[in-house]
């Protein structure tokens, strides 16, 4: 079935790639593999799948061990600056930075590790309560700063996650807003790249407004036992 259902996210993605004039290939599929274990990870990359998202830390060391070499881990949810010490060996990516606390606590990591590692700026582009991420623009670009001048850490761009909604204008607007700030902060010499933005349900969204990650679970593995 994972098969089936990462052909067909492919295809969807390619689709609306031709349809709005981008190139496929400039898109990242992240493989949200979350709650599901290591066979479901072997089995996508069996299908040629390479990047997998999880949001605990706990389940990244698990599934890191039992899953061979030539893949990429992102790390996408909420991470505690004491786990940072888990994730920074492990994660190609981390996508979910939202404080210079736990920039700093990475970089000293990375270092040990003799590591470049990369980021993403998590923003909070909607009013949920639930969500995280850095709202004021001041403390962004502190951050971009301190990384700027950091040889152990990479900013490579920013992440977002939209409200729960069904009202497609307010899922399109915490996109744009992410994309606009982008520009705002390339505007300023940081020279970032990626947009991580887009779920199972509005990656076409995403892919409207510039994003360059999609972080796609359900939509692959089948839908999960229960929210987070
Ligand atoms: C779970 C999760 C996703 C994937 O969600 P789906 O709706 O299953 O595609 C993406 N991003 C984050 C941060 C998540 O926690």
């Amino acid at each position: 079935m994972i098969k089936e259902n990462l052909n067909r996210v492919r295809d969807e993605i390619a689709e609306k790639c031709v349809k709005i004039g981008r190139n496929p290939a400039e898109i990242r599929l992240i493989a949200v593999s979350k709650t599901y274990g290591y066979e479901f990870v072997l089995e996508a990359k069996n299908c040629g799948q390479r990047d997998f998202g999880e949001n605990w830390s706990q389940e990244l060391v698990e599934k890191y061990d039992l899953v061979p070499e030539d893949v990429s881990w992102h790390f996408i949810g909420h991470l505690q600056t004491n786990k940072a010490k888990y994730v920074v060996p492990r994660a190609e990516f981390i996508h979910s930075v939202d404080s210079l606390k736990l920039t700093k606590e990475i970089s000293k990591t990375a270092q040990k590790h003799n590591k470049v590692q990369n980021i993403l700026l998590e923003i909070k582009t909607s009013e949920e309560a639930t969500k995280h991420g850095l709202t004021s623009e001041e403390e962004i670009i502190g951050i971009a700063g301190y990384c700027k001048e950091n040889k152990n850490i990479s900013l490579a761009g920013l992440m977002t996650m939209a409200p729960f909604t069904d009202d497609e204008k307010k899922i399109r607007q915490s996109f744009s807003q992410l994309r606009t700030l982008k520009e705002k902060l390339n505007k300023n010499g940081f020279g970032l790249k990626e947009l991580s933005m887009g779920m199972t349900s509005d990656f076409e969204i995403a892919l409207e407004e510039g994003a360059t990650m999609l972080r796609i679970g359900s939509a692959i593995f089948g839908t999960r036992n229960y929210l987070t």
